[in-house]
């Protein structure tokens, strides 16, 4: 028997429940495909070794899903102040929440927090059913509708199927979309540490000879650290015993914090920089990592996944047309892709600029960080991009939804 829904989303990640939460509480029959269920949250749980430093757009998309104060009575980190510093020089960039009339400049938050609180919230809502667990196994997408087989043996069908089933996007590869994809070389390693100093709800990123060293404020005095570095150097690091590593990592830190006292078990990830070719099909759409995956150095990708679910649902929820139609979904691309693309190309920028031996460029973002942090209208850009508050949002995203939306 199969069953019929308006939209069908694979991956129930943070983008792809999200999606769900905005279509379904605006109206819309919605089934989420998830082939891991979100673990539930309890008090002792160790912190999660994967975090998003959330700008304050994406606060606010969460906060209109409904889902932010239930974060807030889990846990997450509020960071106030942001340094930036380069391994080769002298210069530095501040930025401080008083330089800007919010309270915050974003917040780190455990990945799979947001994930069950945006579950636990759907829940809720009668029109959204999530098969989880259970994968995608294929789809038919002809002139009518959508006809969607799960390994479960169902059988779904809609209007439209979005993929938000991440970098390795099944949906991305069924459709015959190609990708524009760059390997980095570099792997990040991912761990929480101990630090002799308090971070004082600062986050705090070193640019190194070979890629970026990132601690962030955690809730219970600890941070998350973010270390790109060439594959080979990441795997060196990753085969350090605790003591070596930490000593490595304070060293590599300028000791920023004092002393790292503490490590938990660390894990990698490996870094492209991969676009779609195009978002949409007639019937399809992808959203978050299965479109764009970009450089962590700057935080972005899920908050650029949360932009993308604001444009779209905004432009299903507010369409009396087939939400199939190819004429409909290109208004989602033109919205989002060329936007993704600019974030895509200025991390690659950045990391060219920052992982480069040649002394010129060394002067120049010396001089770059320096001069920066003394023009205040730059400051303003810079802090308001990574704050996530830059050009004109779609209503979801905004501090509170327009009667209109
Ligand atoms: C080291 C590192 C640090 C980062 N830090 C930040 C940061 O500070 N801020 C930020 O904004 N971004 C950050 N990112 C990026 C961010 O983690 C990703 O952009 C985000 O996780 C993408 O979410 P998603 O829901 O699109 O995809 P995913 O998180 O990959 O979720 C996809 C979901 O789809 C499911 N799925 C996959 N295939 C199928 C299938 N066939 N059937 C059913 N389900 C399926 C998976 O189980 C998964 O739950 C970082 C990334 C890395 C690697």
């Amino acid at each position: 028997m199969s069953r019929r829904f308006d939209v069908i989303i694979v991956g129930g990640g943070m983008v792809g429940a999200a999606l769900g939460c905005a279509l379904g509480q605006g109206g819309l029959r919605v089934a989420v495909i998830e082939s891991r269920e979100p673990e539930p949250f309890t008090a002792e749980q160790e912190y999660g070794l994967r975090v998003s430093a959330l700008g304050i757009a994406s606060q606010h998309i969460l906060e209109n899903l409904g889902v932010w104060q239930q974060l807030q009575n889990w846990r997450i980190s509020p960071y106030e102040r942001m340094t930036v510093w380069d391994a080769g020089g002298t210069g530095k960039i501040e930025f401080d929440v008083a330089e800007t009339g919010e309270q915050v400049l974003g917040h780190i938050v455990e990945n799979a927090l947001i994930q069950r609180a945006l579950f636990e919230a759907s829940a809720q809502e009668e029109n959204i059913q999530w098969f989880c667990p259970a994968s995608l196994q294929g789809f038919v997408a002809d002139k009518d509708e959508v006809i969607v087989t799960l390994d479960t043996g169902e059988v779904l069908l809609s209007q439209l199927i979005v993929g938000a089933d991440g970098a390795n996007s099944k949906v991305r590869d069924l459709a015959g979309i190609l990708r524009q994809s760059r390997d980095y070389h570099q792997q990040a390693i991912v761990a929480n540490v101990g630090t002799q100093l308090p971070h004082e709800r600062t986050a705090r990123q070193r640019f190194l000879p070979d890629g970026i060293l990132a601690f962030l404020p955690l809730a219970d005095g600890r941070c998350s650290i973010v270390w790109s570095s060439e594959t080979a150097r990441s795997e060196y690091l990753m085969n350090l015993d605790d003591d070596a590593f930490t000593a490595e990592l304070g060293e590599m830190f300028e000791h920023a914090l004092g002393e790292i006292t503490s490590v938990s078990k660390r894990a990698t990830f490996p870094l492209a920089g991969r676009h779609a070719e195009t978002y949409i099909k007639s019937r399809i759409a992808l959203v978050g990592d299965a479109a764009h995956t970009v450089h962590p150095l700057a935080g972005q990708g899920v908050n650029l996944g949360f932009l993308d679910i604001a444009e779209l649902s905004h432009l299903l929820l507010n369409s009396d047309r087939d939400l199939g139609s190819l004429h409909l979904l290109r208004k989602y691309e033109r919205a989002r892709a060329g936007e993704n693309e600019l974030m895509l190309r200025s991390m690659e920028g950045f990391k060219l600029l920052f992982n480069n031996k040649n002394p010129v460029l060394g002067w120049l973002r010396n001089t770059g960080l320096s001069i920066t942090n003394q023009v205040s209208p730059l400051k303003q850009l810079f802090m308001h991009q990574a704050m996530g508050q830059s050009g004109d949002v779609p209503p979801l995203a905004r501090r509170r939804i327009e009667e209109s939306a």
